[in-house]
């Protein structure tokens, strides 16, 4: 079974699931990819700084050789990273990627994150949205991606590169999941006809194992289980379905795609397995009874940088 869509402002087909491949090393990611293509999957969600387009490139063109699929059928998104949204430097980031996953376009392309840095990340580079939004129209227009969208970026950010007239913003992906539902961005979203991609839709339990290439793990705040919320649990109890089920319906049913993430062939499956029932409006308003708005990635390296989509809400 295939998934369901979403249709882009730009008349392009984004399935509603995909599978997310942050954390996902090179060896496991070949067989996570494999697995959910077998099992329905068609969108797979990679970016520059997972270091692992080469090894989902392999993937896809053993998938393609072996005719389980084919390349039109595959939606394959991936994201520019700090340096690659740096002056003149977007079309090179995207050739590079398109190489390594041996593709002549991708899908989607997003800029992972509004600000620009130098390529080891210890320099701000002060290139305003607007700069960013110029290369992403150029190589829209070059045919390399199918549809170009943002990532991590504020309401006010998305609205200053629409002012310009140039290629709408296609696609928003931001951290959303029950106790972080972002109803704002996605009122603005929906207004500008821009579709929305949740990540982290299960609370993103696996974060803390996060190590930085420096070998260090960052200090992440802790955050309550959204697993084992009382009301996930009576409403996966209610449909027969897991807690993890619920919280990918929960998205779904508000009308917003997801990329769960998982290395494990089981939960690969059991993500793909939601589309025998339905949260009812009541149900979704029952689940957000909890009131929790708690942001996980924050992102803390766009301190002080004049683009910090988020310094509004930084203490
Ligand atoms: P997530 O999908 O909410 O959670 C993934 C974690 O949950 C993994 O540790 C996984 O472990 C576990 N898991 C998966 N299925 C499960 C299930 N059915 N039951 C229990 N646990 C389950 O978090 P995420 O990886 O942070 O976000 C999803 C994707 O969004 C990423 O992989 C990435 O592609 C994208 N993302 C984008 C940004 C951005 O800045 N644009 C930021 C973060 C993430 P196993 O692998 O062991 O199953």
């Amino acid at each position: 079974m295939s998934s369901a869509t979403i249709t882009l402002s730009n008349g392009i087909a984004q399935p509603v699931i995909g599978l997310g491949t942050w954390q996902s090393s090179p060896a496991e990611v070949i067989a996570a990819v494999k697995a959910s293509v077998k099992a329905g999957y068609r969108l797979i969600d990679t970016a520059s700084v997972y270091q692992n387009e080469e090894a989902i490139g392999t993937a896809i063109k053993e998938l393609i050789a072996e005719g389980v699929v084919k390349r039109e059928e595959l939606f394959i998104t991936t994201k520019a990273w700090t340096h690659e949204i740096a002056p003149g430097k977007l079309e090179e980031g995207i050739r590079s990627a398109l190489k390594k996953l041996q593709l002549e376009y991708v899908d989607l392309y997003l800029a992972h994150i509004p600000t620009a840095f130098n390529n080891e990340m210890t320099a701000h580079i002060a290139s305003p949205v607007e700069d960013i939004w110029r290369q992403f129209d150029a190589v829209y227009k070059l045919g390399l991606a199918k549809a170009v969208g943002v990532s991590n970026w504020n309401n006010d950010q998305i609205a200053r590169v629409l002012a310009l007239g140039l290629t709408p913003v296609h696609n928003s992906q931001v951290e959303l999941h029950l106790y972080f539902p972002q109803h704002e961005h996605v009122n603005f979203c929906k207004s500008h006809n821009i579709s929305v991609t949740s990540y982290a839709t299960l609370g993103s339990p696996g974060r803390v194992n996060f190590t930085l290439p420096n070998g260090l793990k960052p200090d992440w705040a802790p955050a309550p289980s959204e697993l084992e919320d009382a009301n996930v649990l009576a409403a996966a109890k209610k449909y027969n379905k897991t807690p993890a089920q619920v919280l990918l319906r929960y998205v779904l049913d508000r009308g917003f795609a997801i990329i769960p993430k998982s290395i494990n062939e089981a939960r690969i499956i059991e993500n793909f397995n939601v589309f025998d029932f339905k949260l009812t409006a009541d149900e979704i308003s029952k689940l957000e009874e909890k009131k929790i708005s708690q942001r996980l990635f924050l992102q803390e390296f766009m301190y002080g940088h004049p683009e910090d989509a988020f310094a509004s809400e930084r203490k």
